[in-house]
Order: structure tokens, then C-alpha cells, then sequence
């Protein structure tokens, strides 16, 4: 049997950037070529040389392609009518690459474009939480909303804007 790559394991929302967009230009591609995949699940990808393979086409079906938005990350998520093509939508959504523009964090919304480290989430935390199990947690959880922020804005922006416009050693801590 021909050599077919590795399995791809990771649910799509836990995607490194770089590779959520090979693999959605993979999908771009093949809606191209004028058919759908039609079920699109991790377990259907697998991964040669971190190129993403599509693999199983059983539920293949035949598509023109209206696709006409770029995906922009960050960004208040379109109606699949808007973004034109329906199973490269649900691609994006499982993905979870848009989102609102504020962050909610506790009981709070942030506003995204304020945060540029994880100490402008966690100051959200309330002061009552001096210690103990409940601020170990929020703090926790500032810190993987603040990772999944810098995803998305690499994806928008690419690494070396990011750099350009953060020079903060917390986001080269997270992507080395
Ligand atoms: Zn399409």
C-alpha cells in the first residue's frame, strides 16, 4: 500500500496556525477542482511533510465554489450565505478562528484589541480572589485565552507582524 502519511490527531480548533491555513487552501483546492469533500473531520486528514492530505472522499459531492471572503481571524463570524461556500464555513468554524471582538474572561469582556500581554487579562480578575484555588484557576485560564489571541493574530497578521507589533517576550515564550 502507497505511503499515505501520518494521521492527523488534533482536533481542527487545536490546529497550528501555519498548518489551519494549508489546510483550508488544500479544501480552497480541491473545491477548485469542482467537488466537495463532505466530511471533513481530523480523522480524514492525514499529514505528509506537515502538508495536509484529504483523504476519503466517500461523501465527495459535485460544487461550484462561491467562496468570496477572506478569512479573517478575530472577526464576527459570516452567515455561510455571505461566505459562500458552505463546507469551507463549517471548516472555519470547527476551527474557531472567528470570534468576537471582545474577549470574555470570568465575568468580564475584553476588548481584544486592548490586550497585548497576559497581564491585561488577568488584571480582570477580581481583587477578591487574592489566592487560593479559584485565582489559580482564572489566572490559568487568562493565560490560554491570551495564548489562543496571539494564534489568531499570527494567522491574521503572520509571525514577523506580530513581532513587529508586540516585541513582547510572552508571545516568543508561547511560539518559539
Ligand atoms: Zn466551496
Amino acid at each position: 500500500m502507497e505511503y499515505c502519511g501520518e494521521p492527523l490527531e488534533k482536533p481542527f480548533d487545536e490546529l497550528d496556525p501555519a498548518f489551519a491555513v494549508k489546510l483550508l487552501s488544500a479544501v480552497g483546492r480541491f473545491h477548485g477542482c469542482g467537488l466537495t469533500h463532505g466530511r471533513l473531520r481530523p480523522r480524514h486528514v492525514r499529514v505528509v511533510d506537515d502538508t495536509p492530505i484529504l483523504i476519503d472522499f466517500q461523501a465527495s459531492e459535485s460544487h461550484i465554489c462561491g467562496l468570496r471572503m477572506m478569512v479573517i481571524p478575530g472577526t464576527t463570524i459570516p452567515t455561510p450565505e455571505e461566505f459562500g461556500c458552505a463546507e469551507m464555513h463549517d471548516l472555519v468554524c470547527r476551527m474557531a478562528v472567528w470570534e468576537r471582538e471582545t474577549l470574555r474572561f470570568s465575568t468580564k469582556s475584553i476588548r481584544k484589541e486592548s490586550i497585548w500581554s497576559v497581564e491585561d487579562i488577568k488584571r480582570f480578575i477580581w481583587k477578591g480572589y487574592q489566592s487560593g484555588w479559584e485565582r489559580n484557576r482564572l489566572e490559568l485560564e487568562a493565560e490560554h485565552l491570551y495564548k489562543e489571541l496571539c494564534k489568531e493574530r499570527i494567522l491574521t497578521w503572520g509571525t514577523d507582524k506580530v513581532s513587529e507589533r508586540t516585541i513582547r517576550r510572552d508571545i516568543f515564550e508561547i511560539f518559539p
